[in-house]
């Protein structure tokens, strides 16, 4: 009889959870009275200072010790700043904020990203590895970063966006361009009701203004401080119907995380997914033929599975056409308490592998990924506790990454070749173009350069080789994406030779244009995120009922 070692996974109280994310959200308030000119004087060391790498921030931290001996932190440092503008009534200081800015790599890709994530809801899945905690959305921990956030603000979108995106500005994030990114399960198993709800209150945040409809909010978002520039979601490959493409296309989403796994039936059926490759197919090409970004989750070392049956697993995703995602998350699997898993391995039946086996794998999958793919994560961020047994490192991209250098490879991937914020000489870059087949469209991944090879910004044009799940698209070219790098700058802000700047994205969507021309296309079309309209009507799009679409000659639109 099996008895497990381990209890069913509780990783720690939901209110313990609550009460220390409360208290992370809303942290004492800096003692200007008793502090003011400590603060003063290291502001203005800090003004002083030409350049400000970490250790002479350090420094200058170390010369100005508050009163008990303590040093200032930077976040708290930035919101002493901000408590110190509101009192004397001046404006911020956007340079020194942008000097001072706490994790400056969450909005270097131009954008920043804001997760929330909705109720717990029943998933129709079964799938082994997958960890159940009561009060949480299927296959959350209460204790990983962005689900604490939202135990914290009950789950209520409202309060979880604005909280956020108060956070991220109060640690010098530019917030004017958000990315929203609706977590917590399958979101296809969530009520149509409940699900735009949720979307309808996450943009009245961004527009601090109550909608009576999700319609409305859109609307408002088009203008908003705060402007939605893409909007994902989660579900499974067998949930995605030419229905619910419309229905995400109509609630504003941009991009689907799509809960792939693995490319191999048996592996599927043992790990009781409840989907099949071919499900996995038509929900790609559904979700392609109707604009959406793609982003795979792909998982190594599930029951049945092998190294090298993973490395062949993992071909698959761009041998076979009808794969070839544009975005992906690798996540090995995790062994968890309370699991089918779990059981298994505790009969001996399961096996995690070792780091090294892990390592080996990961390099070679990191070289086989495309140049039109981005490679997101590498690991998911499971709180080392929590895991079992198995590899618990959460650097292991890092990992990945010194092996590659080591032996004198470099990885292709979108992530390994962007920008990151270095200036760019617009006059010297250099124009690319891969073209690819997926069966149901032509697809032609355009991109500008450095003459280095780092990547300033791209463009997606899907050419339709099929009738789309849409009436609205037939006959058109299809923009998936736009995407231009940079440091968000606030609207308005100036930064010379930063690559938002410098009109690569309406090179791209002219290049767009000219191929889609050159191939017999009259009509083009776009999937705009709601806060991204007024920049493509500035290109000649108009809005339809759920794209933008223009003609492919520009003087025509
Ligand atoms: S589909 Fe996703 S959320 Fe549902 S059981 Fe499987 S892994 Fe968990």
């Amino acid at each position: 009889e099996y008895t497990p070692r381990h209890p069913p996974l509780q990783a720690q109280p939901l209110r313990e959870v609550r009460d220390r994310a409360t208290r992370a959200a809303n942290p004492m308030p800096f003692d200007l009275e008793r502090n003011g000119d400590l603060l003063v004087a290291i502001l203005a060391d800090i003004e002083a200072a030409e350049d400000l790498p970490p250790d002479d921030l350090s420094r200058i931290l170390r010369r100005h010790p508050l009163p008990d001996g303590t040093l200032l932190s930077k976040p708290k440092l930035l919101r002493a700043y901000a408590q110190l503008c509101e009192r004397d009534q001046r404006p911020i200081d956007t340079q020194l904020v942008r000097r001072l800015r706490v994790k400056p790599t969450r909005t270097i890709s131009g954008v920043a990203p804001v997760t929330v994530l909705t109720k717990p809801h029943p998933c129709p899945g079964e799938c082994i590895f997958c960890p159940s905690v009561e009060g949480m959305p299927k296959s959350y921990l209460p204790d990983e970063p962005g689900a604490m956030r939202a135990v914290a603000h009950g789950f209520d979108p409202y309060s979880q966006t604005s909280s956020r995106v108060e956070a991220m500005s109060r640690l010098g994030h530019p917030v004017d361009k958000i990315e929203l990114l609706i977590l917590g399960g399958s979101w296809s198993c969530y009520p149509e009701d409940y699900q735009d709800w949720f979307v309808r209150r996450c943009l009245d945040a961004l527009n601090h203004k109550e909608s009576e409809t999700l319609e409305t909010a859109q609307q408002l978002n088009e203008t908003a401080s705060c402007r939605n520039v893409g909007l994902v979601i989660e579900t499974r490959p067998d949930l995605v119907t030419p229905d619910e493409v419309v229905r995400l296309r109509r609630q504003g989403v941009t991009k689907v995380q799509l809960g792939v796994q693995s490319l191999d039936d048996n592996i599927l059926a043992l790990n009781r997914r409840g989907h099949t490759v071919a499900h996995t197919r038509q929900a790609v090409r559904l979700l392609r033929l109707a604009g959406f970004k793609i982003q795979v989750h792909w998982m190594p070392n599930l029951l049945g599975a092998t190294p090298d049956g993973d490395l062949e697993d993992f071909r698959r995703l761009w041998d076979d056409p009808a794969i070839r995602p544009d975005e992906l998350k690798i996540y090995p699997t995790s062994l968890l308490a309370g699991t089918e898993l779990h059981r298994l391995y505790e009969l001996g039946e399961y096996e995690p592998y070792s780091e090294e086996t892990l390592v080996d794998l990961l390099v070679e999958c990191k070289m086989l990924i495309p140049q039109y793919c981005r490679l997101n994560r590498l690991m998911r961020d499971i709180p080392a506790p929590n895991i079992i047994a198995g590899v618990k490192r959460s650097n292991l991209r890092q990992v990945i990454q010194q092996r590659l250098a080591q032996t004198g490879q470099a990885c292709r991937c979108i992530r390994c070749r962007e920008i990151r914020g270095r200036p760019v000489d617009s006059a010297s870059l250099v124009s690319q173009r891969i073209d690819y087949d997926t069966g149901a469209t032509k697809e032609h991944f355009l991109s500008y350069a450095t003459e280095e090879g780092l990547l300033v910004g791209f463009l997606r044009l899907s050419l339709p080789q099929m009738s789309p799940p849409v009436a609205e698209l037939e006959g058109h070219a299809l923009i998936r994406e736009v995407h231009v790098y940079g440091p968000a700058l606030q609207l308005g802000a100036q930064q010379e030779k930063v690559a938002q700047h410098i009109g690569v994205g309406t090179r791209l969507i002219s290049d767009a244009r000219r191929i889609a021309r050159e191939e017999g296309y009259e009509r083009i079309a776009v999937i705009a995120a709601v806060g991204t309209r007024p920049y493509y009507s500035g290109h000649g799009f108009a809005l339809g009922e759920l794209y933008m679409a223009g003609f492919t000659e520009p003087t025509s639109a």
